[in-house]
């Protein structure tokens, strides 16, 4: 895969922004092509009025978390399945604020990234430490341990999209530097390439994301990094002119 932008709008937006946020976007993907792949993860009672918006457009469209079910009674959560069927490509699992807000696990999210893939959908699979693992010189340790609980035995470089989301820098206007940011993601393409129970994974291809506070005046710098394929991209991602400089900042 090539780069990719996902813009994750977290618990913002309504019906209006969606409408017109999108449709700055897909204003600005017609007039020239982008050269990323481009996705966009509003809330999920946004997904319908997104789509409408990017449709005819190369923007696509993504799920911020589904479930591991594929149906059944799980009050509030939202399937791959479904997610597929509004039209999604994508679908972020094991993002930060939900290994956080909702205690979510390695083995967890792993089961979530599975149902992904069972739906056709792209898990893009964050892990990334804290700050305490950070200062305590955990941070390698940490993502050995994200990686290799959190991602699906079938999961390929073809497959699959993993975003190195250093917590200390999500939100925080801390933007990691190429010393944080390129060890990590050389890292995390070992560990995929091992695999797990199942063997070693097909990883050419893989595509790592690096997410934490980018925007348009640091993306170059961050995009530029050896190993980063793309942004996994917060804030920014609801101001279409910010966030369109991190599209055409990719080299
Ligand atoms: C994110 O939500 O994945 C993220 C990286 O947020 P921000 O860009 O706001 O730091």
């Amino acid at each position: 895969m090539g780069y990719l932008i996902a813009g994750n709008w977290k618990m913002n937006g309504s019906p209006a922004l969606a409408r017109d946020l999108a449709a700055a976007l897909s204003a600005k993907a017609r007039a020239r092509a982008p050269r990323a792949a481009i996705a966009l993860c509003p809330p999920a009672p946004l997904l319908a009025a997104v789509g409408a918006a990017i449709q005819g457009t190369s923007i696509a469209l993504g799920g911020q978390d589904c479930h591991f079910a594929d149906k059944g009674a799980h009050t509030g959560d939202v399937s791959a399945v479904l997610l597929k069927e509004m039209g999604c490509r994508y679908v972020i699992v094991g993002h930060s604020e939900r290994r956080a807000d909702h205690h979510e696990t390695d083995a967890v999210v792993k089961k979530k990234a599975e149902a992904a893939l069972r739906a056709g959908l792209v898990p893009i699979v964050c892990v990334g430490e804290t700050d305490s693992e950070r200062e305590t010189g955990e941070t390698a340790a940490v993502i050995a341990r994200q990686v290799r609980g959190s991602l699906p035995d079938a999961a390929t470089g073809a497959n699959c999209v993993i975003a190195y989301e250093p917590v200390w820098a999500i939100g925080t206007g801390k933007t990691a530097t190429v010393a944080d940011i390129a060890p990590v993601h050389a890292q995390i393409q070992t560990l995929f390439g091992e695999g797990g129970p199942a063997g070693k994974r097909a990883a050419a291809g893989l595509t790592i994301l690096y997410g934490g506070s980018v925007k348009g005046s640091n993306a170059a710098a961050i995009l530029a990094c050896p190993g980063v394929g793309g942004a996994l991209v917060g804030g920014a991602s609801l101001d279409a002119e910010d966030f369109w400089k991190i599209v055409t900042a990719c080299p």
